[in-house]
């Protein structure tokens, strides 16, 4: 296939995923996605594909049942990563997920020690900013 130049042609019709037919066909996707965005009425896309997870992320449609699709289908995607996690040393763990990440933790359901920790410092940083917030808070109350 070397006569042939890469992009998102190639990448669409041979399947190549090489870093350039990647980059082309991203872009393809989003330019047509920006295109179908410009549609939008209300956020409602005339003509878009209703009830599918692509009428949502394709034509940017938020009409009630292209929104239902979609968290039908995040939450497919969830329950088959959740299937897919496997225990290691007594920790439900998934081997594709990005750990070390609050992503890992919450969306691919993985308790490895670097996901749970990576959650619980979100968690403890959190904590600790809404304290100084409210720290701030009382003290400029109690300023004259
Ligand atoms: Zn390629
Ligand atoms: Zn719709
Ligand atoms: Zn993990």
């Amino acid at each position: 296939m070397a006569d042939k130049p890469h992009g998102a042609s190639m990448y669409k019709y041979q399947r190549c995923r090489c870093p350039e037919c990647r980059r082309s066909n991203a872009k393809v996707k989003r330019d047509f996605r920006a295109s179908q965005a410009r549609q939008v009425v209300d956020g409602v896309h005339p003509t878009a594909p209703h009830g599918t997870p692509n009428g949502y992320d394709v034509y940017c449609c938020r009409c009630g049942s292209c929104r239902t699709a979609k968290r039908e289908q995040l939450k497919q995607w969830r329950a088959v990563r959740l299937s897919e996690r496997v225990e290691i040393d007594g920790r439900l763990a998934h081997p594709r997920a990005p750990h070390g990440t609050r992503n890992g933790y919450q969306n691919f359901g993985c308790r490895c020690i670097a996901c749970t920790a990576s959650n619980a410092d979100r968690y403890h940083r959190r904590k600790a900013a809404r304290a100084a917030e409210g720290h701030a808070d009382a003290s400029t109350k109690s300023m004259p």
